[in-house]
């Protein structure tokens, strides 16, 4: 199999014929449903990367296969050096700067990683087998080329009690029958990014498990249309805009993001697709690894959008005519400043990471967490200075209706005329991109989960605090005063 376009990618989605609830209804049209479509075509750009005329783009999305030979998408790639880990990164970049939003592929990747990585390491102690299962699968997602959605986040209930404290034990997902060939499973997976868009799913332990909680500590990988599996789509802001006539209000024209409610309705899982079955102690390694690596992820796409929302407040800013008042200039860079900082981190985090003995590269987890916990911040503060700049009409737009309507119109372009040679449909269209990446359904991606996406800040803050040596530092201050 070759590496596919956009376009076979999306008819072999639609071939999975995936059902979903979307708003109260049933959806068996997922792809033509005009709230899934734009996630879809995000997806769709990440092959479309493998086949682009430009050498050195289609150089970052195509590299070789470590475990079959095949050349194949960097979205489903083991990274083999830190060069791979960077090129990742730069990956992510250009794919947010082409789509200004989620594309949704990298979990899965980041997913595959720490499961490789970790299935070694399991195998090394206990004897098990689940390395060369583990490979065997991923090397079918490589040649088939197939988009894969990690799955992690467990629902969690009372967020103070045990999985196994909880009233109801599916809260975490979980083990409930054991057979032969396979075990049984129960529970959900929140917060699910572009789910309804993968052909497979990797679910993970959400936590560090316990002894006694081996029925929680489970990780396998299923087709997305296996049965007992149920999906619930999530609302984003302004989402249902894109149900209306007219696109303009959407503010991204194109593409959009996808979160999706799975629940695991007692789906049974086959023996060669099971990758961890209850060995405690290292559910929380994969915990880690999988975290770290999508928190370096973040300092790639979140740069990405956060290009396209400097460019649409550089661009507001000229076409209002305040883009040479020197406070605006400042805005804009310190909206530079921090965005490249964010990628700093992704780049740095990337160039200092390390062969793991299962022979891919993992990041440098510090680092990492570093740039994770400025992705909780920056891209905050990169859109206060957005609306500052942007104005008030970013809240009080009139309805793309009102721009065509005979009544409203005339008055709507008199009154909102700007800057000489500036239509104001093209004004509307740059404060609608920066609504929706700073309030409405781009929002989610940029900010909430910026915030709370791959773990939120505190999770970040305890890495850190582990991983800084702070014996290492004060021996060093003791050292230099020559205290013993
Ligand atoms: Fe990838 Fe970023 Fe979307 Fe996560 S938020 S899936 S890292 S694009
Ligand atoms: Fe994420």
């Amino acid at each position: 199999m070759t590496l596919k376009t956009g376009d076979e990618y999306k008819d072999s989605v639609k071939s999975l014929k995936l059902e979903a609830h979307v708003m109260g209804k049933k959806s068996d049209n997922l792809p033509e449903n005009p709230l899934v479509n734009p996630s879809m075509k995000a997806v769709a750009a990440t092959f479309d990367g493998a086949h682009s005329d430009n050498e050195e783009i289609r150089g970052l999305f195509r590299t070789r296969s470590s475990v079959c030979e095949a050349e194949v998408n960097r979205f489903a790639h083991l990274h083999q050096s830190t060069e791979d880990l960077v090129k990742k990164v730069l990956m992510q970049r250009y794919c947010g700067n082409l789509t200004g939003c989620c594309f949704q592929r990298c979990v899965g990747l980041d997913a595959a990683n720490a499961v490789f990585s970790t299935t070694y390491d399991v195998d090394q102690e206990y004897g098990t087998h689940y390395h060369q299962r583990f490979r065997d699968y991923w090397c079918k997602i490589q040649v088939d080329d197939l988009v894969v959605d990690g799955a992690m986040t467990d629902p969690k209930g009372d967020r103070s009690k045990r999985p196994g404290e909880q009233a109801d034990p599916d809260l975490y997902l979980r083990v409930v029958e054991k057979k032969n060939d396979g075990v049984v499973v129960r529970g959900a997976k929140l917060h699910q990014t572009g789910m309804l868009n993968s052909h497979e799913i990797i679910v993970m332990p959400t936590l560090n498990m316990r002894p006694g909680e081996e029925d929680w500590t489970i990780c396998f990988g299923v087709p997305t249309n296996a049965r007992g599996i149920r999906y619930i789509y999530g609302r984003q802001a302004s989402d249902t805009r894109k149900l209306e006539e007219l696109k303009l209000d959407v503010g991204n024209p194109i593409y959009g993001g996808q979160e999706v409610m799975t629940v695991f309705d007692d789906v049974f899982v086959p023996k060669e697709r099971i990758f961890l079955n209850g060995e405690v102690k290292y559910s929380g390694k994969l915990v880690e690894r999988f975290a770290a690596y999508h928190r370096q992820s973040y300092g790639g796409c979140k740069a990405g959008v956060g290009d396209v929302l400097i460019g649409a407040v550089a661009l507001i800013a000229r076409m209002h005519g305040i883009d040479r008042a020197s406070h605006v200039r400042d805005k804009i860079v310190e909206m530079i400043h921090l965005n490249e900082t964010l990628f700093s981190c992704g780049i740095a985090c990337s160039s200092m990471g390390y062969r793991t003995p299962a022979g891919n590269y993992e990041v440098d987890m510090l680092l990492a967490n570093v740039c994770k916990l400025n992705v909780t911040r920056f891209p905050y503060e990169i859109a206060r200075l957005a609306t500052d700049v942007a104005g008030g009409l970013l809240g009080t737009l009139p309805s793309a209706k009102d721009l065509e309507d005979p009544v409203t119109a005339p008055y709507i372009k008199k009154y909102l005329a700007t800057t000489e040679g500036v239509e104001v449909v093209d004004r509307f269209k740059v404060l609608r991109l920066i609504e929706n990446l700073v309030a409405g359904a781009g929002s989610v991606a940029y900010l909430i989960e910026s915030m709370h996406g791959a773990g939120s800040p505190m999770a970040q803050r305890i890495m850190i605090s582990r991983q800084a040596d702070l014996d290492g530092k004060i021996q060093k201050v003791k050292q230099l005063l020559n205290i013993n």
